[in-house]
Parts: structure tokens; sequence; C-alpha cells
């Protein structure tokens, strides 16, 4: 997890308007440790607009509370319980125990699976809360009847989970990852949608790669090959990509073109879209090194998910777009 967000709580409707603001005024990553420690400011304010939804049932220390969430990892406790993460609109990331969640006869265990949106009643403690009711408000079936699928549902939760803090507001990123699930089950184009979120994820939290410009001198783009700079956040132009002594990835005309695209297409429009292996491999790779420069860690689930799609195409399975 990030250790603040820069924008957590601009509703997803917003997203074109933001990324045309970003791209505006878009942040160096080099700047991320500076953004952070400047971020505590607009999700503070952020947090008085959004509705509080916990009940106060006493004016002491313990307090009723119910919320949606979307379960994004758990282990076990003890004998019988289990810890639940979940990402929440109101709270952020939200660490609560499920007490008896591995009886074989439990409710609430069946009802905390990993990638579930739930929602639940919780009730405060000391160290931690106290889940006492779980719903399932969408259980996003066709994820889990497909280890591809799977694997990529559970990537677009960690990876959710790197950009979002404990007690802080992220209706935007909660209501991202709910309709981000929904549209995998059925896209025609997954590994490119993984592409698009993680465009959207970073801009949302205004740390977006440069791509618009020489991540150096600013100079505009000249339309061909160039190369991406994971430590410096962005393309390099020729005269500046000898300056760094810094590892320098690929980046061809048509993967910068796909970057720009990503960053301003609806998702829908991804399933016509027409894109090499070439382009597809460093559009990856530039996003997920990106992904793991701003957030300081890399995402576990991504060797799953390369995993299970190497023995989908060793089984000789079409590559889905
Ligand atoms: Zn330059």
């Amino acid at each position: 997890m990030l250790r603040a967000i820069f924008i957590s709580t601009r509703p997803l409707t917003l997203l074109g308007q933001l990324a045309s603001e970003s791209a505006a005024n878009a942040p160096n990553p080099h700047t991320v440790q500076s953004i952070w420690s400047r971020a505590s400011a607009p999700w503070r304010e952020s947090s008085r607009l959004i509705p509080d939804n916990r009940h106060p049932m006493t004016s002491q220390t313990a307090r009723l509370y119910s919320t949606e969430g979307v379960v994004l990892r758990h282990f076990n406790l003890g004998e019988a319980d289990r810890i639940i993460t979940l990402l929440t609109p109101g709270r952020g990331i939200l660490r609560a125990v499920a007490r008896g969640a591995r009886k074989p006869k439990s409710k609430l265990g069946g009802q905390l699976d990993l990638m579930r949106h739930v929602s639940i009643s919780a009730r405060t403690g000391r160290n931690l809360d106290s889940i006492s009711q779980a719903e399932t408000v969408e259980s996003f079936p066709a994820l889990r009847n497909d280890l591809d699928l799977l694997s990529r549902g559970l990537y677009l939760c960690e990876l959710t989970e790197k950009f979002a803090v404990e007690d802080a507001p992220a209706a935007g990123m909660f209501r991202m990852l709910v309709d981000g699930l929904a549209h995998l089950e059925q896209s025609g184009a997954p590994d490119l949608f993984l592409r698009w979120y993680e465009m959207r994820l970073l801009y949302l939290n205004g740390f977006q790669p440069q791509i618009q410009r020489c991540v150096d001198c600013d100079e505009e783009l000249e339309p061909e090959n160039h190369t991406y700079s994971p430590a410096r956040g962005g393309i390099a132009c020729p005269n500046c990509r000898p300056t760094g002594s810094d590892r320098l990835l690929p980046a061809s005309v048509a993967t910068i073109k796909l970057l720009r695209y990503l960053r301003r297409a609806n998702w829908e429009e991804l399933d016509r879209l027409k894109v090499s292996d070439d382009d597809r491999r460093q559009t990856e790779r530039i996003l997920r090194e990106h992904v793991q420069f701003v957030t300081d860690r890399s995402i576990r689930s991504a060797a799953f998910m390369d995993e299970v799609r190497s023995q989908t195409a060793a089984n000789g399975k079409p590559r889905p777009g």
C-alpha cells in the first residue's frame, strides 16, 4: 500500500476530466515522495464530503457500523477465526476479524471469500474491529470458474490495495474495483483491460507515467521509437536517454500511442483494438514497472497471473486480447 493517496475520492465518472487535468499538471513520478508528504490535505478535506456510515450504538468504546467492501485478502487467526482485509468506500482499507469464520457451518466464513463484494456489519474493537454479519452483494462467479480470469481478478484486487490506505475514504477506487471485476467477467480483451485499469489507477492517484513529453527536458516527443525509464517515470527523448545510468525499456511508437490511448479510452473500446504482441508486451512491462516504482512493491499475484497465462498458452488455447 502507498503511505498516502494524492487523489483518492474522486468518483469514477470524473476520470476523464481528471485525466485531462492530470495531463496538464502531470506530477513527475520523481516527486512521488514529496507528493506523499503533501498528500494528507486533499483526502482529509474530502473525508468531510463522504457520509460516515458508522452508526454509533454507544458513546463509549464499541460502536456498531455497516459498510460495503471488497474482500482483498484474509489469513487465519487462532483455531477458527479469520482476519479479513477489505477495501471500503468510506474508510479505505479495513482490517477486521471474523470470529468462527473457519468453522464448517459458519455463515460468516462463506460470505467472506476473496474478491467478493460484500455488505458487512462490524463492531469497533480495541485492536481489531469484529465482523458480526456479512452478506454477498456480488460474488463474480465467472471469475471463480476460470483460472485465467481468477488470476486476473486477484491481480486487480492486489493492485488496488497497493494504492489504498487505512482510514482514508476511497470511494473512487472502490467503485473502480467493483466495476472492474464485473467488466472482467465478460471482457473480450482482458489483458488490455488490465493495462487500462493500471493506467486509470495511476491517474486517479496522481502517479501517471510521463508519456506526452520527454521526462527530462520536457520537449515534445518526435513520433519515433523511444525508451522508457522506470526510475525517471516516463519516456526519455534521444538527447536525454544517455544522461542517466538507469535501466531503460523499449517504447515503440505504437506502444507510446497505445499508452496514450489507454489513458483516454473507455474500456468498451478495448475489445475492438488490434495490438501486436510486441507492443502488448512492451506496454505491460512499462506499466508494471511503473506501478512497482511508485508503490515501491512488486505485485505478488502478477507472478501467479503470468504462470496461468503461460500454461494456457502451452495448452494451445488462443491468447485473449
Ligand atoms: Zn529530453
